[in-house]
């Protein structure tokens, strides 16, 4: 049976692995990214290159986004050039970039307005898990057009998590980051605090990373603020604004996640002191620093 043709729309950290473990699984492929240049790895390993979502989009059964946030979202799928400006009936539509659930709703409406289907299908996993095609797909959509996507999300991903209606892979996404949010702001204070109280320093963090407190996340983090390797994994930018998705999303269940409203605060410090564009692990800077 013939693989279905492919488009992937968003080659950033997290879309430009992704795009290669399909390229690698043999499926035909065409890439779109808003700046070009991200693409020429791709093109060189043999996928086609589009100038624009629609032109990309224009021949796909499978049509995937993986950009930055609810308007990245809007402009690759609904801009003038976007991938819905060109779709015809039965085209399975994929949003992984983690969005907002009131967001992928009114895409999903949208979609289906075309004939086409939908899922929402963020993911869990950093660059590392999507260049080697070991992510957690978190899937909202219907059961029968998630069995359509099943290859295509299984070429990318270690395991896909089915959980109701659209909108459910948003929602919990956004619950799993403002955990993630929270820890990493904490780890943060945390390793400030060993370093100027002068306790030692190696001694300190090994309790904490193999204690109860070590996390997955923890552990890797701890690692990069102790070597101050900000190289991104994951953006800053990009965890403030889940923390604010996810700060909203909360309001709705009468829930003020007032971890998170503190951890956002202190995300927003780093940002406003222009680190934004660093790893996630680059906000013990502002502890260390004050
Ligand atoms: P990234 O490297 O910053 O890539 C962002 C992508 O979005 C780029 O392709 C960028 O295009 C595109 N984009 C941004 N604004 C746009 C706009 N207005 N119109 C069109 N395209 C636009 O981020 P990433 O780490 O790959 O993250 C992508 C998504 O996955 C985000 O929703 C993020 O929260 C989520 N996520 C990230 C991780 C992680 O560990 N990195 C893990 C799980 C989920 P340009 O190249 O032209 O700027």
């Amino acid at each position: 049976m013939n693989k279905p043709r492919i488009a992937f729309l968003g080659l950033g950290i997290m879309g430009s692995g992704m795009a290669g473990r399909l390229l690698n699984a043999g499926f035909p492929l065409t890439v779109f990214n808003r700046n070009r240049e991200k693409a020429a790895p791709l093109e060189a390993a043999g996928a086609r290159v589009a100038s624009s979502a629609r032109e990309a989009s224009a021949a796909a059964d499978v049509i995937i986004s993986m950009v930055a946030d609810d308007n990245a979202s809007r402009a690759v799928w609904l801009g003038a050039q976007g991938a819905l400006s060109a779709q015809s009936a039965g085209v399975v539509c994929i949003e992984s970039s983690t969005v907002t659930v009131s967001w992928v709703r009114e895409l999903s409406s949208t979609a289906l307005g075309h004939g086409c289907e939908f899922l929402d299908a963020p993911v869990t996993g950093s660059k590392v898990h999507a260049a080697s095609g070991e992510l957690n797909f978190l899937v909202g959509g219907a059961s029968a057009t998630l069995e359509k996507a099943r290859p295509v999300l299984g070429a990318m991903s270690k395991a896909i998590t089915p959980l109701g209606p659209v909108g459910s892979g948003a929602l919990l996404k956004l619950i799993n980051n403002f955990v993630c949010g929270v820890q990493v702001a904490s780890l943060a204070e945390s390793i400030a605090m060993i370093e100027r109280s002068g306790l030692d320093r190696a001694k300190a963090l090994e309790i904490l990373i193999t204690g109860a407190p070590g996390s997955p996340l923890v552990k890797t983090v701890a690692g990069r603020m102790m070597a101050q390797d900000y190289a991104p994994n994951f953006l800053l930018r990009l965890m403030a604004k889940d923390l604010g998705y996810a700060i909203e999303e909360g309001g709705k269940f009468s829930i003020e996640l007032c971890t998170a409203v503190a951890a956002l605060r202190a995300f927003q410090k780093s940002l406003a002191a222009g680190q934004g564009d660093k790893d996630i692990a680059a906000i013990v800077e502002q502890f260390r620093n004050t």
